[in-house]
C-alpha cells in the first residue's frame, strides 16, 4: 500500500516533494494534481510517483490536502516528455510541468469541460398536478415541455425567462444539473471531406507514399520551396491518420498564421478542430486542451505551446516552417519545440514531420546525416513561377528613406503596370535613432545601451528594449539645439515617403505598431488580397506565411544589418529572411522579382543566394559551422546573469567558469557581456559553453548544478540557463 506521493511544485528547487496520503483515501494518482501546503502558502502540485519511503523522517511529512483530479491529467508519454525535458533543459520538473499545462489547471479548479446545464423535473415535480399552473402560464409551459423530456439550457431559455425558471426551482419542481461532457467521436467512424483533395505531383507523390507508410516513430525533413505544395503534402498525410481514426498535432510558428492554416484544413475535413494559440482565455484553452485529450478534436493545431496537449489517438505530428525562431520558449524552461516535437514523437511511437521551404542548419545536419528521412520539393506546384533576383549596389547612390534611385523606378513600372509592390524593412517606427544635428549626440535610453526609436505617427521617442515612452525632445538634452532629426529609416518614415511619391497608390503598412489592435492584421490583409493596396510595406511580420500573387517586385530595404550582427547564426537567419520574403510573390502569368539593396554587394553570403539558392547556400553555411565548431557540430548551453549591480552578474558567472573550467570536454566562454550589455537598468552577461559531445555536457553540468545554486552569488543575480540558445 502506497503511503506517500512524490509531488512536482513549481518551484525553483531541483527536486520532488514527499507527501503523505490522507486518512481513508487510496493516493491520488500518478499525473494527478494535489492541493499542498508548502511552507505558508498552498500550492497545486502534480503527482510523479508513489513511494513507500519519503524523503525526509515520516514524522516531518505532512499528507497532502486534496487530490483534484480522479485521473492522470497527462497520458504518461507526456508525463515522460516533461521529464525528459527539464532533464535536457536542466530545469526543475515543477516548473516543467507548470508550463506544459493549461493555465487554468494552475488552480485548484477541477479539469472538467465546461458544459451546458440540463432542466428537468424533479420527483415532486413528476407527480404535480398541472392544473395548479393554469393562471401561471409560463410556468406551465415550462412543466409541461419537462414533462416530455429533459432539455439543455439553450433550449429551455427559448421557452421562459430566467425568472421563471428560478421560480420553479425554489418550488422545487424543477432543477438544473450539469451534463457529463460526451466526446463526440463520430469523425472516427466516418471521416467526412468537404473538398477533394488535389492530385499530387510526382515529388509530392513520393512524399505522401513514403511518411504515410511509415510505422512507428521516424522523423522526416520536407524541405519544398515556397509554393511547392508542402500543405497539400500534410493535408494528404492527415486524410490518411484520420481514416485510421488517429488525431494529429499541428504546430505552427506564428498566430498570425493559425486561422489561414485552420481555414484551409476546414475546408479539406469536416472534422472537430482544436485550435490553441497565445491569445485564447485560459477557460477555451482549457477546453481546446480536454476535447483533444478526449480524442474529440481529430486536428488540433497550435502554436509552441500546444505541443504539450494531450492525444487520445496520436497518430503523426507536424510542425511547419521548422526554422522558424519563435519556436524557442524565451522565459521561464527554454525548450525548443522542434526539439521536443520529435522526443514527442519517440515517446509515442508516432512520425514527425518537420516542413520548410528554409531548413535550420540543425536539422539540416540531421537529414543529411540520415538521421532524419529527407524528402525535397523543388517546383512550384500551383500557378506560380519561381521568383528572380537582383542586387543593388547602393554604395554611393543618392538615398530617399533608404531607397535607391534604381529602387524607385523599379517600384513606378509595376505601379504603373497595375501590379502590387511589397517592401521590407525590419525596423518598425520613423527612425531607429533620434540625432542632434548641432551636436550630433543621440539620443539614448537612461536604462538601456540603445538609442529611442523615433515615432512621429504617436509624436513619441521609444525604447524598444525596455518599453520606456518619452514625448519627442524639442530641444537637444547635450546642447539644447532644436535642430533634431530622426536618423535611419524606418517603416513609417517609408511609407511616408512613398505615399508622397506614388500618391496614386494606395498603401499599407504591417508591422507591430499597425496592428497592434485586435482584428487589425487579419483586416489588413484581406485589404491585400482583395487588391485595396498597390504598396506593401512591412517587417518580418509580412514574411511569414502569407501568399500574395499581385506583388510582382519584392525590395529589401536594407539587408546589411541582419548581415553584420554578432550572432554566428546571423547569416543562417539573413538567407532564411530573404528566401521567405521573396517566395510571397508572384504567379505564372506574373512572376516575381526580388530586389536587394546593400552595400554589401559582394558579400559571399549575398552572393551565394543568388546564384545558387538557399539549398546549397545552408549546406555551404552547414560546412563552415563544422568547420568553427559551431552548432549543429557542437552543443551550446548558455548562462545568462543579469544585476543592478553588474560586478554581482559578472563575478557570479566567473565563479561558474571556474567550477567548469577543469574540464576536457568541456570549452568554457566568458564571462563576456551581452550584445546589449545594459537593459532595463540592469547589467547582462554571458558564459557560453561548448562540448562536442552532449553526454558530456549533460554530465558535466548536472554534477556541478547543486555547486552552481549553492554559490553565494547565485542568490545575488537573475540567472538562467539556455541549452540550444538561438539568439547571442
Ligand atoms: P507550400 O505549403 O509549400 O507553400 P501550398 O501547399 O500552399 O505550398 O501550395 C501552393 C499552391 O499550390 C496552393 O495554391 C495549392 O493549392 C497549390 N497546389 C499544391 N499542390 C498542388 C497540386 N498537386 N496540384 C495543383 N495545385 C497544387
Ligand atoms: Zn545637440
Ligand atoms: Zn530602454
Amino acid at each position: 500500500m502506497t503511503q506517500y506521493v512524490e509531488v512536482a511544485l513549481a518551484v525553483p528547487l531541483r527536486k520532488t516533494f514527499s507527501y503523505g496520503v490522507p486518512k481513508h483515501q487510496s493516493p491520488a494518482h500518478i499525473g494527478a494534481r494535489v492541493l499542498v501546503r508548502f511552507g505558508p502558502q498552498t500550492q497545486v502540485g502534480l503527482v510523479v510517483a508513489h513511494s513507500d519511503t519519503p524523503q525526509v523522517s515520516p514524522d516531518k511529512v505532512r499528507s497532502y490536502i486534496k487530490c483534484l483530479d480522479d485521473q492522470a491529467l497527462f497520458p504518461e508519454t507526456l508525463l515522460q516528455l516533461c521529464q525528459w525535458a527539464a532533464r535536457y533543459y536542466f530545469a526543475p520538473l515543477g516548473q516543467m510541468l507548470t508550463q506544459a499545462l493549461p493555465l487554468a489547471l494552475r488552480q485548484d479548479v477541477s479539469a472538467t469541460l465546461e458544459t451546458e446545464l440540463q432542466w428537468s423535473l424533479t420527483d415532486a415535480g413528476e407527480g404535480i398536478d398541472l392544473s395548479e399552473f393554469k393562471r401561471a402560464k409560463q410556468q406551465l409551459k415550462v412543466l409541461t415541455a419537462l414533462n416530455q423530456s429533459p432539455l439543455p439550457q439553450s433550449q429551455m431559455e427559448q421557452i421562459a425567462s430566467k425568472s421563471v425558471l428560478k421560480v420553479l426551482q425554489d418550488k422545487g419542481v424543477i432543477q438544473a444539473q450539469p451534463q457529463p461532457f460526451e466526446p463526440d467521436l463520430s469523425w472516427r467512424q466516418q471521416l467526412q471531406t468537404n473538398e477533394a483533395p488535389l492530385t499530387l505531383n510526382s515529388e509530392q507523390a513520393i512524399a505522401v507514399a513514403a511518411i504515410s507508410s511509415q510505422q512507428g516513430f521516424q522523423t522526416s525533413l520536407l524541405e519544398g520551396i515556397t509554393g511547392s505544395g508542402k500543405t497539400e503534402v500534410y493535408l494528404h498525410l492527415i486524410d490518411a491518420q484520420l481514416k485510421k481514426g488517429n488525431q494529429v498535432l499541428v504546430l505552427v510558428p506564428e498566430i498570425g498564421l493559425t486561422p489561414q492554416t485552420v481555414s484551409r484544413f476546414q475546408r479539406r475535413f469536416d472534422v472537430p478542430i482544436s485550435v490553441l494559440h497565445s491569445s485564447l482565455t485560459p477557460k477555451q484553452r482549457l477546453n481546446a486542451w480536454l476535447r483533444a485529450r478526449a480524442g474529440e478534436s481529430a486536428i488540433i493545431i497550435g502554436t509552441r505551446s500546444a505541443l504539450f496537449t494531450p492525444m487520445k489517438w496520436p497518430g503523426l505530428i507536424i510542425l511547419d516552417e521548422e526554422h522558424d525562431q519563435s519556436f524557442k520558449q524565451q522565459e521561464g524552461v527554454r525548450y525548443h519545440a522542434r526539439d521536443l516535437a520529435v522526443m514527442r514523437g519517440h515517446l509515442e511511437q508516432v512520425p514527425v514531420l518537420l516542413g520548410t521551404a528554409t531548413p535550420s542548419l540543425e536539422t539540416l545536419h540531421n537529414a543529411l546525416s540520415e538521421r532524419y528521412h529527407h524528402y525535397q520539393l523543388k517546383s512550384r506546384a500551383g500557378n506560380a513561377a519561381i521568383a528572380s533576383h537582383s542586387l543593388i549596389d547602393l554604395t554611393h547612390q543618392p538615398l530617399e528613406a533608404g531607397i535607391s534611385p534604381a529602387l524607385f523606378e523599379k517600384i513606378g513600372e509595376q505601379l504603373r503596370a497595375g501590379n502590387q509592390v511589397m517592401l521590407f524593412l525590419n525596423r518598425r517606427g520613423y527612425a531607429p535613432a533620434l540625432l542632434c544635428h548641432e551636436c550630433g549626440h543621440l539620443h539614448q535610453c537612461q536604462r538601456c545601451d540603445a538609442f529611442y526609436t523615433l515615432h512621429k505617427s504617436n509624436h513619441q521617442i521609444h525604447c524598444h528594449h525596455c518599453d520606456d515612452v518619452q514625448a519627442i525632445p524639442h530641444q537637444c538634452v547635450n546642447c539644447s539645439s532644436t535642430l533634431l532629426f530622426g536618423h535611419g529609416v524606418g517603416t513609417e518614415q517609408l511609407e511616408q515617403v512613398l505615399a508622397e511619391r506614388f500618391n496614386d497608390y494606395p498603401i499599407v503598412r504591417i508591422d507591430r505598431d499597425s496592428t497592434r489592435r485586435k482584428g487589425e492584421l487579419d483586416k489588413r490583409l484581406k485589404g491585400i488580397k482583395n487588391g485595396d493596396y498597390r504598396i506593401l510595406i512591412g517587417t518580418q511580420m509580412l514574411a511569414k506565411g502569407h501568399h500574395f500573387p499581385d506583388v510582382t517586385l519584392v525590395g529589401l530595404v536594407d539587408v546589411d544589418g541582419a548581415l553584420f550582427s554578432s550572432d554566428f547564426r546571423a547569416p543562417e537567419k539573413v538567407a532564411q529572411l530573404i528566401t521567405q520574403v521573396a517566395g510571397r510573390a508572384g504567379r505564372a502569368s506574373k512572376p516575381g522579382h526580388v530586389v536587394l539593396q546593400t552595400h554589401q554587394p559582394q558579400h559571399p553570403v549575398i552572393q551565394q543566394l543568388l546564384r545558387e539558392g538557399y539549398g546549397p547556400l545552408s549546406r555551404s553555411l552547414l560546412t563552415e559551422r563544422q568547420h568553427a565548431m559551431l552548432p549543429p557540430s557542437t552543443h551550446m548551453l548558455l548562462f545568462q546573469a543579469e544585476a543592478h549591480e553588474g560586478q554581482r552578474a559578472y563575478d557570479f558567472l566567473f565563479e561558474v567558469a571556474n567550477l567548469l573550467r577543469g574540464y576536457q570536454a568541456l570549452e568554457v566562454l566568458g564571462p563576456l557581456p551581452a550584445a546589449i550589455e545594459r537593459k532595463a537598468g540592469k547589467y547582462r552577461y554571458h558564459l557560453i559553453c561548448q562540448a562536442a559531445n552532449r553526454n558530456h555536457l549533460q554530465a558535466i553540468i548536472e554534477a556541478n548544478l547543486d555547486a552552481i545554486e549553492q554559490l553565494e552569488l547565485a542568490r545575488k543575480c537573475r540567472w538562467n540557463l539556455d541549452r540550444d540558445p538561438q539568439d547571442l
